[in-house]
């Protein structure tokens, strides 16, 4: 089989696996479509319900680009990428480096919430420090920019992010998986919701800290603070990084949450020149002076 073949194959399937996930034609644990629309709905009538800005809208500002972002960073980019990823599977395969060739630790055999906890916080902490990166350096950050544009914050904001950030992201995200001997535990799908839960609640219009816990888990207050437009002075590359765990910002002391009245300003230097239609912004970062 050619490569263009292998492209189409992977190309159509992620097709048909979206149209059968819209017309409910998948296991309902593995069905992101809904489960997607189902927990934003949820995040958001509880951000209706206890709302930490009183005065922010039911739609705030940017509501609808970022529910488009959600659709396109979920489903649109996942299809169009997909013959990609086949396509650098074979190759790779025929070099020798498989999902198996790096295997550090074989968790098959643990109980399976040992396996499910192992999976998510390898995970998280890998893209704990893809985030790191993103703000580290200027190229990557280019791209950020669209995520850090956000002004008001709501749910939504969780998936409003330059679809390059999703090719950022999973190098690394596939050596985690290798370095498990390309073993994803059959209900990581519970790892994923959750994920998706916590990162809707991390940019929510909700006071929540969860306690002592908010040393482990990451939360809107701590979050909120990733995308103020101030930083402090010796931390002039960012604070908070956390995606669904804050632990690695108190580990590595990133961490700074100076007050929670959940009224500062958002953004970056220079965001106002960000362009404010979705089309524009999907060509954003490319150039030099982006
Ligand atoms: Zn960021
Ligand atoms: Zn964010």
């Amino acid at each position: 089989m050619d490569y263009l073949d292998i492209f189409f194959k992977a190309f159509k399937g992620t097709i048909n696996w979206t149209w059968r996930s819209i017309v409910f034609d998948v296991p309902w644990y593995t069905n992101y479509f809904w489960g997607l629309i189902v927990i934003s709905i949820g995040v958001w009538c509880l951000e209706l319900l206890f709302p930490w800005r009183k005065e922010q809208s039911m739609f705030r500002k940017d509501f609808w680009l970022d529910a488009l972002y959600m659709f396109f960073n979920f489903f649109i980019f996942a299809i169009v990428i997909s013959g990609v990823y086949k396509v650098l599977e074979v190759v790779f395969s025929q070099f020798g480096i498989t999902m198996k060739s790096m295997a550090l630790i074989d968790i098959s055999n643990l109980p399976k919430g040992i396996q499910l906890l192992i999976f998510f916080v390898l995970l998280d902490f890998v893209q704990w420090f893809t985030h790191v990166l993103l703000h580290r350096y200027t190229l990557l950050w280019r791209f950020h920019k669209v995520h850090h544009s956000v002004k008001e914050m709501g749910f939504a904001a969780h998936l409003r992010y330059h679809w390059m950030e999703n090719i950022f992201y999973k190098p690394l995200k596939v050596f985690a998986v290798m370095l498990l001997g390309g073993f994803e535990p059959d209900q990581a799908y519970v790892v994923h919701f959750i994920a998706i839960t916590i990162g809707h609640l991390n940019h929510s219009n909700i006071k929540l800290t969860y306690g002592p816990l908010k040393y482990i888990f990451n939360n809107p207050v701590m979050h909120l603070y990733h995308h103020a437009y101030t930083l402090p002075k010796n931390k002039k590359y960012g604070v908070n990084f956390g995606i669904s765990l804050s632990l690695w910002d108190y580990l590595f002391k990133t961490n700074y949450i100076p007050e929670t009245s959940g009224k500062i300003t958002l953004g970056y230097d220079d965001d106002y020149k960000m362009p404010k239609t979705f089309f524009k912004q999907l060509l954003y970062g490319f150039k030099k002076r982006d």
